[in-house]
């Protein structure tokens, strides 16, 4: 940091340092001077559970509620493609809203049951690899 202290390991820091990283080597590979890492950090944030959060923004510290909607707020910034943030989005008020299931349903297969429904297929004249997940097979 620039009073000489070292960086945080977190992605506030990590989001900075790659660009200034490239940017550096570009500088390096043309013969330029490389440039120190100046970066301020804007704050810290943590969840803490039961929809709370502490915070320390721009030097305020939060706790509460409010801390823990900017603190999911930032979270859904950064998450790639719209239909991530969509889908994120419902399923966190989803989680506010309702008690967590406990009926975990996992589509996922053996390598035998694979083997069998693609000989199944086979059978039928299905030449397409297009197995049943074993849950919608029981
Ligand atoms: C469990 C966990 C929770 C965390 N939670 C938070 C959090 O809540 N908030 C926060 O701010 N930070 C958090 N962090 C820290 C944050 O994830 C890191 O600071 C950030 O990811 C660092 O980014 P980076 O790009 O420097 O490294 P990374 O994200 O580690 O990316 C390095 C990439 O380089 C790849 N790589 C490594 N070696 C090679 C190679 N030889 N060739 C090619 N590719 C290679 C790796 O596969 C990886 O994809 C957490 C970290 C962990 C482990």
């Amino acid at each position: 940091m620039p009073d000489g202290t070292p960086c945080p390991p977190t992605a506030q820091f990590a989001l900075r340092q790659g660009p200034q990283l490239a940017a550096n080597i570009a500088r390096q590979v043309r013969g330029e001077p490389t440039r120190p890492f100046g970066y301020q950090p804007k704050g810290l944030m943590s969840a803490i559970g039961h929809n709370r959060a502490v915070a320390r923004v721009y030097g305020i510290n939060l706790s509460g509620f409010i801390p823990w909607l900017l603190w999911r707020g930032f979270y859904l910034l950064y998450i790639p493609t719209l239909a991530r943030k969509a889908r994120l989005y419902l399923e966190w008020n989803w989680a506010m809203f309702f008690p967590p299931d406990i009926a975990h349903l996992r589509f996922t297969r053996t390598v035998e049951d694979s083997d069998e429904v693609s000989q199944d297929q086979g059978a039928q004249g299905v030449t397409e690899h297009s197995p049943t997940p074993v849950a919608e097979r029981v």
